[in-house]
């Protein structure tokens, strides 16, 4: 069942620039955990905040369960907000923060302190923060503010739980383990969920389904698995991870470089100029003389466990991974292989 409706929804801030959002539509199963990726500036926020409420879209709908949500104030929409610095209260306990929804609510519907307490030590436990409740957010690091703010969201039993890069401010360790730690959270937990990140490791590992979203528009919705390996453009394909480019001349749907086809489009390119992109680990060596593009030596450089190789071919630059045990001098000819090449058309 559809939990969140987000229906052709735009937004201007005025001034003469384009929209942040132009005509987006989103449908959000209920349990789902939904990525919304991009790169800055792409509406991300933006959208985010018009389905919490914070911000009133210029045109469109938003309905939580099939009913108009726009016409529901922020307090009333059951929406649990975590941002990337969320300012917890800092002279509030751990355990105040956490039940600073429940008490804040209207005497008739606030639960007892009783039950606030067991409330608030039931969520300690959800974001492993058991004995944590008498601390104060300076006393804690920066990880494990975010799962109090994470707790403090769910405190109020949110409808839907709304994340706007809440572990962008953290080191990349961090990140990956509360990354990890907040998939297990949400396959027991359930909430309906949307995430905003700009890193696509984040949204490939942690989503049921990935929204890319740029300039302001919805590039392509699909799973994980959809986005990287069936990118609907050149622009998905580009922001999924690192790759080279090479222009290429399209005749009948294969992509020639000089007198060597390399690629084949797995959808209509109609004929003429095109652009072949290729991701590192998708290229491979072979002695000169071997199929594939002539290309040269230029460089390597250390890349974590790989070396990545500067190629030169034709008056483009690929860049390959190899294992660190081939060694290749600069300089050597050799034959570059696209082994997952992927074309678009140009433009
Ligand atoms: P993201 O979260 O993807 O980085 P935002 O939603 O914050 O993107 O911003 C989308 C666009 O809207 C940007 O061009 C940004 O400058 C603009 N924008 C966002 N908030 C405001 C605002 N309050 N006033 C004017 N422009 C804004
Ligand atoms: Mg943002």
């Amino acid at each position: 069942t559809v939990a969140v409706t987000i229906d052709k929804v735009g937004k201007s801030f005025g001034g003469s620039g384009p929209a942040a959002l132009d005509d987006v539509s989103l449908d959000i199963a209920k349990s789902e955990l939904v990525a919304l990726l991009g790169p800055s500036g792409s509406g991300k926020t933006t959208l985010l905040r018009i389905v919490a409420g914070l911000e009133q879209p210029s045109h469109g709908r938003v309905l939580f369960d099939g009913a108009d949500a726009l016409s529901v104030p922020v307090r009333r929409r059951g929406i649990g907000f975590v941002f990337q610095n969320y300012a917890l209260f800092r002279h509030m306990s751990v355990a105040e923060n956490i039940a600073f929804g429940l008490r804040s609510r209207p005497r008739a519907e606030r639960p007892s302190d009783a039950q606030i307490r067991s409330r608030v030590a039931d969520l300690l436990s959800l974001v492993q923060l058991d004995g944590y409740g008498g601390r104060f957010p300076a006393q804690l690091s920066g990880g494990q503010r975010q799962r109090v703010a994470l707790a403090r969201a769910l405190a109020i039993e949110p409808k839907v739980l709304l994340l706007d890069e809440p572990f962008g401010a953290l080191d990349a360790l961090v990140r990956k383990e509360l990354r990890r730690w907040l998939r297990e959270l949400h396959e027991r937990t359930g909430h309906t969920t949307l995430f905003v990140t700009h890193d696509q490791e984040e949204a490939l590992e942690l989503a049921d389904r990935v929204v890319v979203m740029g300039k302001g528009r919805i590039e392509q919705v699909g799973t994980p698995d959809d986005v990287y390996d069936r990118p609907a453009s050149a622009a998905v394909f580009g922001f999924m991870g690192e790759s080279s480019r090479i222009e290429v001349d399209v005749k009948d749907g294969i992509a020639v470089a000089g007198d060597t086809a390399i690629a084949a489009a797995t959808k209509p390119v109609p004929d003429g100029p095109g652009l072949v992109y290729v991701r590192p680990h998708d290229i491979s060596l072979g002695l000169p003389g071997t199929p594939g593009l002539k290309g040269r030596v230029r460089g390597f450089r250390r890349h974590g466990a790989i070396r990545r190789v500067e190629l030169e071919v034709g008056s483009g630059l690929f860049e390959a991974d190899i294992a660190p045990t081939v060694r290749v001098p600069v300089g050597e000819k050799v034959a570059v292989r696209l082994d997952r090449a992927r074309l678009f058309a140009s433009g």
